[in-house]
């Protein structure tokens, strides 16, 4: 009986002793990903994000783009009509990343003075005669009644104040404009 009951406990502590040293086992040599692994992967994997943030962030502080602009089916934003000359066309981007487009260069002024939340990061006009985006601050505006925009704002924009100058000389009433001075200008058309 003693004999059987040294046995039992033994086997029992041996049984222990087995268990705990299975269960260090397997902490200590598991096939699987050992703690300090994964926090190693962790670590680089959260470096990795960093590098990517960083990276796009560097990218969204360089030179802003214009949107894409789909003619025959983008909508202005001020008056809601299907955006279908691209020689008119405008666009602002806003800080926070999402962008405006307009049928009627002018109605992008006058739009920016409605919602001053909006803050604009840069502005885009289509060049009269290329069709192609350029920045809006620096352009130069061409206003006479003998231009008919989409909206009847008559005002269109060029690149270079050559070729704004050479535009307005056909036309009798025509007026020159900066970036500043169009929008003093619309900012009274828009109360
Ligand atoms: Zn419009």
């Amino acid at each position: 009986m003693k004999l059987y009951y040294q046995a039992l406990k033994t086997s029992e502590v041996s049984k222990r002793v087995f268990s705990s040293l299975n269960t260090r086992n397997t902490r200590k040599y598991s096939p699987q990903t050992s703690p300090t692994d994964f926090r190693r992967l962790v670590i680089t994997i959260s470096l990795l994000i960093f590098a990517l943030i960083g990276v796009a962030c560097r990218a969204d502080n360089g030179d802003p783009h214009p949107p894409e602009l789909m003619v025959g089916s983008d909508v202005c934003e001020e008056c809601g009509m299907v955006i279908s000359d691209a020689r008119y066309a405008a666009a602002t981007l806003i800080e926070d990343g999402h962008t405006h487009k307009f049928d009627d260069l002018a109605e992008m002024f006058i739009f920016q003075a409605k919602h001053p939340e909006d803050v604009v990061r840069a502005w885009f006009v289509h060049d009269y005669e290329a069709e192609t985006w350029i920045r809006g601050e620096t352009a130069f505006y061409v206003l006479s009644e003998m231009i008919h925009s989409p909206m009847g704002y008559g005002v269109v924009a060029f690149e270079t104040r050559t070729a704004a100058d050479a535009f307005a000389t056909d036309l009798a009433d025509a007026q020159i404009f900066t970036f500043d001075e169009l929008n003093a200008w619309m900012k009274t058309r828009a109360q």
